[in-house]
């Protein structure tokens, strides 16, 4: 459908091509790279043997190289003069500089008075050492990440409902045999565009994809039926489709009875959502939600996909909830090309929340909070388990926090002033921190606040694994020589903890002596990578977690036999419909929803220094239907100013009937007085603490053209 077809292979020296992964999101396509005969800057090319994306590249992968030689790469440390500029600096200074603040903030305000904010873009091996760096070196509780923006809501869900939380309990290549796939909250077309050939290959096999979305996107025209739902009744509308599931005798019961727990409250909750209600509720039609229950329930094999359109909400724990619901309900979650997923974001979004930066967590999914969880990290880390912290505060609320309780703020490969909510707020409070260090490779809106910048590695100048949206844990491999004056982070990392005191814990040389040590600190726990080895992923396609031994293969596939929770039965959980944090009224009447274009990923912080995708998507444009903008003289290119209750912010309208008439949409790439986020409000999620980055409550403040 839309995806970049991929490069002739002769245009890399094939004697030079290393088969390694694209930078951006969690589909970890197959890249070959290598440097072109005649030019200077290494070359990708799609791997067409990685069984991901089969040599297709998107936009983004096929431009990644851009950033490896670029003009803006920052090469020197930083530090603030007296004025506020930045002077170079060396890394001996940055580093003493960095620990001496730590140390004064520890003793004069306590050990949590420092944070750490990660990033679901690190690799396997640099999440794991920044959480044992916040809990071991610097002993603060108070570590998280921007991943608690994106999966949070279908992690806690699944860890819920299945006892274990792998955004896919299966490989992608299942849903070439699925009879039917729908995709909740998913603009897979502009997100993944690679993942567009499993859905046609779905297709050609006589399958049927169904997508709802407040958008009709590129994936909802590739559709065979779109649910246009009104935001933030993803929940009403899966109660609906279990409710016709009910009335038509269309649910498993077998099934329901033999591996799953809780169902009778679902079923009474569930008997609340006639269609006719439910159709006032999202928009969706009767006719429509009487379909695609008989299609999921019917088919042979059916899945149910889910993604941030459904999660990003302070609901968002629950409305992942009422689809496993469903997909239990039917009896096809565990069942061949079957089931529930999520579709994780970041590159290394899964991985990245197994492995300790995470708030309320432990490497391999131990939680923090659990004293057998405790003992056996500590045990790796050979410190007292009563010297860990306890859980700290999750990454909105660990950002509200800078400036009072949190005086000092590290941060990896994270752009936080434009991914975060009600970003006027937390733009306050960077400024008022006593500290903030920013590792990076280019400046970006959060260093404009820093104090210190440590230039570090690119993607294909390092080692390392990454755990794709599969749960597959491959290789990221150094393909290109890095400049003069940069560092890898676990090497800042273990600079640091040898001035705080603590440097014999931190002793790694190389990538893979820390996912040794990894391998060690997951043996036995739910996201098990002890049996996984640099060598075992090299001689193969990557390997799937949970992996317990050097001789096992990997777990392809969970949940055929047996859920894990210690009866091996999935749980239902009874969830109702409520309202939003901030629903439309007559004073904000209109929704507005956040997004992505697929030619930026994320805070843009990278993809906005490549010349191919700024020319593409220089700017952000508000997207709003027709009728709507007749009511306010809007036409395409009127500058509109947007109101919330917390900002006002002017876009640059694109009139189209592809949005609902209530609904305003607007990507999140963008920082400065262009950030979507000024919008967005930090309501909560109450389980995952998820922001609701979905729905704003906005007005049309004016229109100039
Ligand atoms: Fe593949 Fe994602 Fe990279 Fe695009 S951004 S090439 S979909 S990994």
């Amino acid at each position: 459908m839309t995806a970049i077809p991929p490069i002739p292979l002769n245009t890399l020296s094939s004697a030079l091509a290393v088969r390694t992964h694209c930078p951006y999101c969690a589909f970890q396509c197959g890249i070959l790279m290598g440097e072109d005969l005649g030019a200077d800057m290494p070359r990708v090319s799609g791997d067409p043997h990685f069984p991901v994306n089969n040599g297709q590249l998107c936009i983004k992968g096929w431009t990644s190289s851009a950033l490896l030689d670029h003009p803006e790469r920052v090469t020197t440390t930083q530090l603030r003069d007296s004025r506020g500029e930045w002077r170079d600096a060396s890394w001996e200074e940055a580093f003493d500089f960095i620990a001496g603040k730590f140390k004064t903030i520890r003793q004069r305000h306590g050990a949590n008075a420092n944070g750490v904010f990660g990033s679901g873009a690190l690799t396997n091996e640099k999440t794991y050492l920044l959480g044992k760096f916040a809990r071991v070196a610097l002993g603060t509780a108070n570590i998280d990440y921007n991943g608690r923006f994106c999966m949070s809501s279908a992690a806690a869900a699944q860890n819920r409902a299945f006892g274990i939380d792998r955004g896919l309990p299966f490989p992608i290549a299942d849903l070439e045999h699925a009879e039917v796939v729908m995709l909740v909250g998913a603009n897979t077309a502009d997100t993944l565009p690679p993942m567009m050939q499993w859905f046609d290959r779905q297709k050609k096999a006589r399958g049927r994809l169904i997508v709802a979305d407040p958008r009709r996107t590129d994936t909802a025209r590739a559709a065979d039926m779109f649910l246009q739902l009104t935001p933030g009744t993803d929940l009403a509308l899966a109660n609906g489709l279990l409710y016709v599931a009910l009335e038509e005798r269309l649910t498993d019961e077998r099934y329901i009875a033999e591996r799953t727990t809780g169902f009778d409250a679902v079923r009474a909750v569930a008997l609340q959502y006639h269609p006719a209600r439910v159709e006032r509720l999202t928009g969706v039609p009767e006719s429509q939600l009487r379909q695609a229950t008989r299609w999921l329930a019917t088919a042979r094999a059916s899945m149910v996909l889910t993604s941030r359109g459904t999660e990003q909400h302070s609901k968002g724990v629950e409305s992942v909830h009422s689809w496993i619901n469903l997909m239990l309900a039917l009896g096809k979650v565990g069942k061949p090309h079957s089931g529930y997923g999520t579709l994780t974001g970041q590159g290394n979004g899964q991985g990245g929340r197994e492995h300790g930066q995470k708030a309320d967590q432990l490497p391999g999914y131990r939680l923090i909070e659990v004293d057998a969880h405790r003992e056996a990290i500590a045990k790796v880390w050979g410190v007292d388990p009563e010297s860990l912290p306890r859980k700290g505060k999750s990454a909105f609320e660990l950002l509200d926090s800078l400036g009072s309780e949190i005086r000092g703020l590290f941060v990896m490969g994270s752009n936080v002033a434009v991914a975060a909510p009600h970003l006027s707020r937390i733009e306050q409070r960077l400024k008022s921190l006593e500290l903030l260090v920013v590792c990076d490779s280019f400046h970006n809106e959060t260093s404009a606040h820093a104090h210190v910048f440590l230039p570090v590695y690119q993607w294909a100048e390092e080692d390392g694994t990454m755990t794709n949206l599969e749960g597959r844990v491959i290789r990221r491999r150094a393909v290109s020589r890095p400049p003069p004056g940069p560092r890898s982070d676990l090497d800042v990392l273990r600079e640091l903890a040898v001035r705080l005191g603590c440097g014999e814990k931190f002793a790694f040389r190389t990538a893979e002596s820390v996912f040794n040590e990894l391998r060690r600190a997951t043996a036995g726990a739910t996201a098990d990578y002890s049996g996984i080895t640099y060598s075992k992923i090299e001689s193969s396609d990557g390997v799937f977690w949970p992996c317990p031994s050097e001789d096992h293969p990997g777990s392809l596939r969970l949940f055929a036999e047996r859920f894990h929770h210690p009866d091996g039965r999935a749980r239902f959980f009874a969830v109702e419909h409520r309202p939003a944090g901030e629903e439309p009224d007559a004073e904000f009447p209109l929704f507005f929803t956040t997004g992505r274009y697929k030619e930026h990923y994320n805070s843009g912080a990278q993809t906005r220094l490549v010349s191919r995708l700024r020319n593409a998507k220089p700017i952000p444009r508000l997207e709003l239907h027709p009728r709507l903008a007749r009511r306010h003289r809007v036409v395409t290119g009127s500058r509109v100013t947007v109101e919330s209750r917390r900002a006002k912010m002017e876009f640059v309208a694109e009139v189209t009937a592809d949005i609902r008439p209530d609904t305003l949409f607007a990507p999140f790439h963008w920082g400065g007085r262009d950030a979507a986020n000024l919008l967005t409000s930090g309501v909560l999620d109450p389980i995952s603490r998820m922001p609701e980055f979905k729905l704003t409550a906005v007005r049309i403040a004016g229109v100039r053209p």
